[in-house]
């Protein structure tokens, strides 16, 4: 469901150029989930970045649901972003004056679903991830964990075929830690999306088809937990 060829990401900071990315050849089925993995600095959000089509690649192609990403203008890449993938960020970025269910129900909105509808399938959602009684708390309102949690209700609202996610855990402690990959898992498996997720914690890997280490923008090691599968 994502092809990378020949991908890099060069910042031009003046005097010198900064590889963040280089060569990069990767190929994610439908249906992974993908663990990337890697020191700081080492090009992960950037990576995601460029999958994600948040960010231009410098050089090179990314492919995504069929479609070339690397080669839209700005406009198609956020039609293509609404249409197919949802985003979960460590900072939960909710926004702040919406309550839980307004969050949750947000990419509803942008779908154009009426509100009646958006409301009960976010209500639905947040019951899932066990927010029931929290729908009109705001941010401010709730621990990190349950932002998170509203995070992931909303990224899985509208059945995304990709999720991405970078370190989605990262100001969590290990016990929310733990509830958040377990519910994200369970929602990627449940209808067969694809789940790319940058994070510093190897027990993910447990839960992981796929691992990719990156260091010093380059893909290091990359490793299948069912290799057959690898064979198209
Ligand atoms: P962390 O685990 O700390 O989040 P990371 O693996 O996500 O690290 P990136 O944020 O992808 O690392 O950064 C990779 C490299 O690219 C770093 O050397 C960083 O300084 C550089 N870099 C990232 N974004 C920019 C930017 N907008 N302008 C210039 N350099 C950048
Ligand atoms: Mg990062």
């Amino acid at each position: 469901i994502v092809q990378v060829r020949k991908l890099y990401k060069i910042y031009d900071m003046g005097e010198e150029k900064v590889y963040a990315l280089r060569d990069i050849h990767l190929d994610i089925r439908k249906g992974e989930i993908c663990c990337i993995f890697g020191p700081s600095g080492s090009g992960k959000s950037t990576l995601l970045n460029q999958l994600a089509g948040l960010e231009k690649p410098t050089r090179g192609g990314v492919k995504i649901c069929g479609q070339i990403i690397s080669r839209m203008d700005e406009n198609e890449l956020a039609a293509f972003r609404q249409k197919h993938s949802g985003f979960i960020f460590q900072s939960y970025d909710l926004l702040p004056h919406f309550s839980a269910l307004e969050n949750v129900a947000l990419p509803l909105m942008f779908a154009g679903v009426p509100l009646k509808e958006r409301n009960k399938k976010a209500a639905r959602m947040l019951r899932r991830v066990g927010l029931q009684k929290r729908m009109s708390h705001y941010p401010n309102q709730m621990s990190g964990g349950q932002q998170q949690r509203v995070g992931i209700a909303r990224a899985f609202i509208n059945t995304p075929e990709v999720v991405f996610a970078d370190e989605p855990t990262g100001n969590l402690d290990s016990k929310s830690t733990k509830e958040v990959m377990e519910m994200m898992v369970a929602f990627a498996r449940e209808y067969d999306q694809t789940l790319i997720l940058v994070t510093h914690d190897k027990d993910m890997a447990a839960y992981a088809d796929h691992i990719v280490t990156l260091h010093d923008g380059e893909i290091v090691q990359e490793e299948w937990k069912k290799e057959e599968e690898i064979l198209i």
